[in-house]
């Protein structure tokens, strides 16, 4: 209806200032692309328990904000290097606020939408959202970047208030460039929030919605994590070298930059590996667990700490 359309298309405009926890690759991508549809955007992680060797030798200390606000920081200048000038007006990391989740948290309670982008972990997923609701103004909305994780388990514990206003909305990699959102409801989250996020996602962002049921991957990881481990594992079998598989899905089928064991490596690997083991935990299907079993060259990696290009290194080492 005309009426309900242009009051949605107001309430959409309305959102200027968003946040997003997590600054990995998934929250850096996500900032930035808020950032670049002209909206102020404060780019929140966690505390650093360390010093780097280049901070002790400046004389900064776990106390100083230049270490406190490190790794959001290093995600926006990271971001600022990766994207391409023609995508993006040159303002946009103006717009972007690096801080962390310690001493900026009460500064939720300033923003219209906060995009949950952590570790795939519905342990540490919870905690954070429990933090969220400790400081974000009602009716503010919150989504989820899971990939796959129950959005009804993460949301387990929270307000109702706050389970009407919470949804996933799950960008691929990187943001900047892949045009679909899922979007997945839990049972708890109004019809509202879900128009408005597509909203969003489509008229501010640039984004195609699909609107998901919230089953272990939703719909595209599903199919495309499932396509990832057959590779995997026929590489293997037949005794292809990682080049020889990634000639075989990459430049031969018109995908040279997201040839499988590429594309492992710019997800990366632990987080892939959080998936599968989402899928397999929460399947009820004895064939399906067998097919999502743990494909243990993958552990190994991430084991050894090569997480892919996050890390410097995964199947390939970054050059
Ligand atoms: P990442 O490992 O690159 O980043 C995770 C971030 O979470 C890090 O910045 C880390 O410091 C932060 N973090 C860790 N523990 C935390 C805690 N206790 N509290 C707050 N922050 C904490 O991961 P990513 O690839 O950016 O993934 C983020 C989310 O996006 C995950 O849910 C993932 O499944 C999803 N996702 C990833 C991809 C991908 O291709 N990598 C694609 C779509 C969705």
């Amino acid at each position: 209806m005309p009426q309900s359309s242009s009051s949605k298309l107001q309430k959409s405009g309305s959102i200027r200032n968003a946040a997003v926890i997590g600054s990995g690759v998934m929250g850096a991508g996500i900032a930035a692309h808020l950032a670049n549809a002209g909206m102020r955007v404060l780019l929140l992680d966690v505390v650093p328990q360390s010093l780097t060797a280049e901070e002790e030798k400046k004389g900064l200390t776990l106390s100083d904000a230049a270490v406190r606000n490190r790794l959001s920081a290093a995600a926006v200048a990271r971001m600022a290097k990766a994207q391409p000038a023609q995508l993006y007006d040159s303002a946009w990391t103006n717009r972007i606020t690096p801080g962390n989740l310690t001493d900026h948290l009460q500064a939720l309670g300033d923003v219209d939408w906060i995009v949950e982008a952590v570790v795939e972990r519905l342990d540490i997923k919870k905690e954070v959202l429990e933090a969220i609701e400790s400081a974000r103004r009602p009716g503010t909305l919150v989504s989820t970047n899971t990939s796959g994780l129950s959005v009804s388990a993460m949301a387990e514990g929270r307000s109702l208030e706050f389970r009407r206003h919470f949804a996933a909305t799950h960008f691929f990699n990187p943001p900047r460039y892949m045009k679909l959102v899922e979007i997945v409801p839990s049972e708890d989250t109004d019809p509202e929030t879900v128009a408005l996020l597509t909203e969003l996602c489509e008229k501010r962002l640039g984004k195609g919605v699909v609107v998901a049921k919230d089953t272990p991957n939703f719909i595209a990881n599903r199919i495309g994590s499932y396509g990832m481990l057959v590779t995997l594992a026929d590489t293997l079998a037949y005794g292809l070298t990682v080049e020889e598989a990634d000639a075989l899905t990459g430049p031969a089928m018109g995908r040279p930059k997201t040839a499988t064991f590429r594309m492992l490596d710019l997800v990366g690997l632990d987080t892939l590996l959080h998936v599968v083991d989402n899928v397999r935990e929460r399947s009820e299907d004895a064939e399906e667990r067998e097919v999502f079993k743990r494909p243990e060259l993958l552990a190994r990696l991430v084991g050894l700490g090569r997480l892919g290009e996050k890390s410097g290194a995964g199947f390939y080492r970054k050059q």
